[in-house]
């Protein structure tokens, strides 16, 4: 509580209160909406406007360097703010690289480890003290907090945190930690409860959800398990190892009637030469024969893919390996990333050799290729009647997803 005042028998109470700014992906959504949560439950209230917050939350995305500067660059926004509000406190956590803790600490009060986030209260109360968030020990189990969903349609829940997997380029071992699968029991009594309310659309998360694994339970279970529960809804799932993503999965896929036809599955390149050395273990052969095993099973599922262009080293050949299979697959869709060295990943260690200039040639390329192939799918859906889950709305215009994972446009 910021305050309380009286007006004749009045008591007037003001609250503190809180704006989240989220970067980077849906985990980050979804760790925000634990944050709320927490804030809430200490009686502060949400304003989406920045400039009267008493409290800041940042969910910081470290995955590429754009994303940290984006965050540095608040720096000056902050300043004037804080002249304003001399109350303002301001926290970062979500995806942070050790070696940012430092500089972010000058700009932010509290740099807290997203495990912690249970301690808020704690912190906020004591923070006269200034607590480090560092030297509170985790809380693993951050996950079972109830979160203050932004949508009553569409529900992220996370069924695991951290990443085992290095790939050479990736930031996410180090900021999230490894691998900790939420209980299998958690989830389903966490989902049963969003389907009662009326949730349409449910996204389950991690950095590899294929190697989820909870005693007896591991991912296509856990699938079948969700499939079962009663009630008209959709279950989507991100992000998807190929080298996990194995015939178990495909089958259940196939099998489960809630399970939407729409995959993502992350290629990052269409070379061997530099799948090895991005530690990605699969090849482009295997993954040729999944999407083929994917497409038998599943004959309309709709793809999409994650692509680094300009990994060190990469040549012009090995790009047009990877342009290769992007006109083999015909991708609905794809996430083309320039490649940004990490400091402290095994990658950073091999010199970030393509120029910018040539890393957004090769991205046009791409772009270019995605384009057509994706025409080419839309137009055999006209004419056709599809079920959309609105999200949006512009004017008379409504927007929302099909099954597919496709943007629809209804008028
Ligand atoms: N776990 C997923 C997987 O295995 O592909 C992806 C998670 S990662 C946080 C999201 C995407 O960011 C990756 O698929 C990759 O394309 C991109 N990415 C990760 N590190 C990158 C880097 N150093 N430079 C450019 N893009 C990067
Ligand atoms: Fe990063 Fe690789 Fe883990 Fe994905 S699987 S989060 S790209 S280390």
């Amino acid at each position: 509580m910021k305050g309380c005042f009286f007006i004749g028998f009045y008591c007037i109470i003001i609250f503190m209160k809180y704006h989240i700014v989220v970067f980077g992906c849906q985990m980050n959504l979804s760790d925000a909406e634990r944050i709320a949560s927490v804030l809430e439950s200490i009686k502060y209230k949400k304003t989406s406007n920045i400039n009267e917050a008493d409290l800041i939350v940042v969910t910081m995305c470290s995955v590429r360097q754009s994303a940290v500067d984006r965050v540095y660059g608040l720096d000056e926004k902050f300043r004037k703010l804080k002249d304003s509000n001399k109350q303002l406190i301001t926290i970062l956590t979500g995806c942070i690289l050790k070696r940012d803790r430092k500089k972010m600490s000058e700009i932010f009060e509290y740099v807290l480890d997203i495990k912690n986030i249970k301690k808020l209260p704690q912190i906020l109360k004591n923070q006269t003290n200034h607590i480090s968030g560092d030297r509170l020990k985790y809380d693993t189990n951050y996950l079972d907090i109830t979160p203050k969903y932004a949508s009553k349609f569409s529900a992220n829940v996370p069924i695991m945190t951290g990443c085992n997997n290095f790939c050479s380029y990736c930031v996410v071992p180090y900021t999230r930690d490894r691998e900790i699968s939420r209980p299998a029991e958690e989830i389903i009594s966490e989902i049963k409860n969003l389907i009662k309310n009326g949730c349409k659309e449910i996204w389950l998360l991690g950095q590899n959800v294929n190697s989820y694994r909870d005693s007896k339970t591991n991912f296509p279970k856990l699938l079948k398990m969700i499939n079962d529960i009663p009630g008209n809804f959709w279950i989507r799932f991100t992000s998807s190892h190929p080298k996990d993503f194995n015939d178990e999965v495909i089958n259940v896929m196939a099998e489960c009637k809630k399970v939407t036809p729409y995959l993502n599955l992350p290629v990052q390149s269409g070379d061997d030469k530099i799948l090895r050395a991005m530690n990605r273990h699969y090849t482009v052969k295997d993954y040729k024969n999944k999407i083929k095993k994917l497409r038998k099973n599943i004959p309309d599922i709709s793809l999409s893919t994650d692509i680094i262009v300009g990994f060190s080293g990469e040549t012009k050949k090995q790009f047009e390996n990877t342009a290769k299979l992007f006109r083999e697959i015909k991708f609905d869709m794809a996430y083309i990333n320039k490649y940004s060295p990490r400091a402290g990943t095994a990658a950073a260690k091999l010199k970030d050799n393509v120029s910018w200039d040539e890393k957004k040639r090769r991205e046009k390329v791409l772009t270019e290729i995605l384009k057509q192939t994706a025409l080419e799918k839309n137009k055999k859906l006209v004419g056709k009647e599809l079920l959309v889950l609105i999200n949006e709305n512009r004017g008379d215009d409504y927007f929302g997803k099909d099954e597919h994972y496709k943007t629809i446009k209804v008028k």
